[in-house]
């Protein structure tokens, strides 16, 4: 048996030497040595430094399928207002802001030091990237290619480009707003989106590739310098052939990640224009300036040295927690969410409002997240199976209507007051217990139309009467369960509706005995798609609003519900087994010929069923279909990966969703091991961190 080979972050390594021409490009060494060396290395070769940034944002953003979009973009703002701060006082001292025009155009624009502009680039450029991506690459690049191109103009071409009048009124245009074509318009989309398609290409071509390109930039570059056309020199035609030779070269050699050389490569970054201030400071105080600030080298160096010393302590940093996508995990889709809250109100009568049912931890896409989102989008009532995950919800600040579906111990009395949880009354002699604590409750009287679960029969008036004189007892609501409205069989139909006529008979009957029922709802999510809108207050709608059906059975109405959870793991290590060697548990899997396996991070204790690779499971690598095999373990599955040429640890299994082409959706899966999604999904386990996006 032979195993991968060590693994080395390429990517992330090369961060350093990228930090590096950053640095030379703002202390130019070799300008003591030749002004065509110091032009060379500074405005060409270090050109590659920020596009290559860009690329592995977008490569790495693309890789987790951009799930951590959000909270990259957070991070990125935080960072920027550090930055801010940090030079707030060299700004001053240098009296560079001449107006609130000029602070605004640099906080969102240009940065507010000269280095800086990475950040609102970086910031907007993701936005852009994120929003052109769902168009597919084929739209996307042009587009982006095309932004490029404008931008060109304004920077390296500018001289060539503003002969023409229109054009240069044109540009002159843009400059008001921004110094700069180099930004996150026109510059940050390409090489972010570049990223984002990131393919390892074979190694001899990337390298060639690189080293052609880079001699097409160099003459590129010197040509137009020459020629004394450059209002900036950031930005080339060759440059993003050069990066992504480059990239496809490194991506090659890449296995893993290192957090610690990413966070020193940007501290570098942000600290070394300081480091530069600092130095030339202390030159003039110490009398050093003809050592320290006219000596090219020894400035570069020494700027060099008090930055990496400064940035150091992210080196030694001790990681705080492991990250969430490191091992298995449920992604959320709340734009998604967003959107299939969206669709079934449009489907619902004027007056009826949707309940979410967010119960078992909003069928596995977490409770808080999922409720919070749907507040935000205009929800107002909410479901839950028992009183812990209603007093879950208040403490998330989930504010309105939460009825809990299911009993409460009438012992729990002061907790439902407590919180202004709704309480559904399982019957009679629950609600008489819940009255006798003494304490006023809010209920929804269930009636029992047929299923048996819960609720007083809808029959028994006398029972229904009671429960409406009981004292203490407030009753908001009245509600029933449809519980074969999911089949399409004219005796199941029939039965539906026998249930929504003794539902609504006692509801009138009420109405006229001058008791008022409060909010009524019978539906819930199959009520929606095989019954037309219903004369009710509430839709109690839960597995619709995940995007998902509970199996492939057919609906009457098709509803454009998008998918909310995609779940994922990783690959762990990649072995090789011959012909006649067995692999996992029970010897259960044998190989028949040689067999590439890849261990996956993800196992039966995290809600997968066992059984799923002796029923055909499947996973998704790299968009391709990949079988599992051997016994499921508690935290581990084999999948055969043969098929893959490329495959290495680190790299993305999804389970449930997308990878490039290819989706497994959770019908498939639930399909697969003789189940429905709501099973499937709300039994994944706390194991898995949710990242939402
Ligand atoms: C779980 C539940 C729902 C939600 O059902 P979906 O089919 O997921 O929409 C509605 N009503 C009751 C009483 C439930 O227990």
């Amino acid at each position: 048996m032979r195993t991968a080979k060590k693994t080395v972050p390429t990517l992330d390594l090369f961060r350093l030497a990228a930090v590096l021409l950053v640095v030379m490009n703002h202390t130019s060494p070799l300008a003591d040595v030749s002004a065509m060396a110091d032009f060379w290395l500074t405005r060409v070769l270090a050109r590659v430094a920020v596009p290559f940034f860009l690329m592995t944002t977008g490569y790495f953003l693309s890789r987790n399928h951009w799930a951590g979009v959000g909270r990259q973009l957070k991070k990125l703002c935080l960072l920027y207002g550090v930055c801010i701060l940090l030079y707030l006082p060299v700004n001053l001292y240098a009296g560079s802001f001449t107006g609130p025009a000029d602070v605004l155009r640099k906080l969102l624009v240009d940065g507010t030091f000269y280095h800086l502009w990475y950040f609102p680039a970086t910031i907007l450029g993701i936005v852009i990237a994120r929003w052109l991506s769902r168009l597919g690459h084929r739209v996307a690049l042009p587009v982006a290619a095309l932004l490029y191109l404008i931008g060109l103009g304004g920077d390296s071409y500018y001289g060539l480009v503003s002969q023409i009048p229109l054009l240069r009124t044109l540009y002159d245009g843009i400059f008001t707003l921004c110094g700069y074509t180099r930004n996150g318009l026109f510059f940050a989309p390409l090489f972010l989106l570049l990223g984002v398609a990131g393919r390892r290409w074979n190694q001899k071509l990337s390298l060639a590739g690189f080293f052609l390109s880079l001699a097409a930039m160099s003459a590129e570059g010197l040509w137009l310098h020459r020629m004394d056309v450059q209002r900036h020199d950031s930005m080339y035609l060759a440059l993003p052939l050069c990066i992504v030779c480059l990239f496809s070269l490194l991506l090659g050699r890449n296995k893993g990640e290192s957090r610690k050389v990413r966070e020193f490569s940007t501290a570098v970054y942000v600290l070394h224009p300081l480091c530069i201030v600092l130095v030339r400071g202390a030159a003039k105080l110490l009398g050093l300036g003809e050592m320290l600030i006219e000596n090219s080298v020894l400035h570069f160096i020494v700027v060099l040295a008090l930055s990496a010393l400064l940035s150091a302590p992210c080196l030694l940093r001790l990681q705080k927690k492991p990250s969430p996508t490191a091992r298995a995990w449920r992604e959320v889709d709340l734009a998604a969410l967003g959107h299939n809250a969206q669709v079934l109100w449009n489907t619902l009568a004027p007056g009826t409002e949707l309940m979410a049912v967010v119960k078992a931890e909003a069928y596995g896409h977490g409770g808080a997240v999922t409720a919070r989102t749907l507040q935000r989008a205009g929800v107002r009532a909410f479901a839950v199976a028992c009183l812990a995950e209603g007093i879950a919800l208040r403490k998330a600040g989930i504010r309105g209507t939460i009825l809990i579906l299911a009993y409460t111990s009438p012992e729990e009395t002061p907790l439902l007051t407590r919180w202004h949880l709704t309480q559904t009354v399982a019957d009679i002699d629950h609600g008489r217990a819940l009255a006798a604590r003494g304490r006023r409750v809010h209920v929804h009287l269930a009636l029992d139309t047929g299923m048996h679960r819960l609720g007083i029969l809808a029959e028994n008036r006398k029972e229904i009467l009671e429960a409406f004189r009981l004292p203490n007892l407030v009753v908001d609501g009245v509600f029933s369960h449809l519980y074969v409205s999911d089949s399409l069989e004219a005796e199941d139909v029939a039965y539906t509706q026998e249930q929504l006529t003794l539902f609504y008979d006692t509801v009138a009957w009420l109405r006229t005995a001058e008791y008022d029922p409060g909010k009524v709802h019978i539906q819930s999510s199959y009520g929606l798609w095989n019954l037309p809108a219903q004369p009710c207050d509430y839709v109690r709608a839960g597995i619709a609003l995940y995007g998902v059906r509970s199996d492939d059975a057919p609906v009457q109405r098709s509803l454009d519900l998008r998918p909310v959870l995609s779940l994922r793991a990783r690959v762990a290590s990649i072995r090789t087994v011959q012909a006649g060697e067995s692999a996992g548990y029970g010897r259960v899997f044998q190989a028949e010929q040689e067999t590439k396996l890849a261990v996956v991070t993800i196992g039966y204790a995290d809600g997968l069923p066992r059984d799923l690779p002796q029923r055909g499971g499947q996973v998704l690598i790299q968009g391709r279909r990949c079988p599992m095999v051997g016994r499921m373990c508690m935290d581990q599955l084999l999948v055969d990966v043969s098929d893959l040429s490329e495959v290495a640890p680190g790299d993305t299994v999804t389970i449930i969703g997308r990878d490039g082409g290819q989706v497994i959706r959770a019908e498939e899966l639930a399909a697969c091991c003789g189940t429905i999604t709501n099973e499937l999904l709300s039994r994944l386990g706390m194991r898995l961190p949710i990242v939402s996006g």
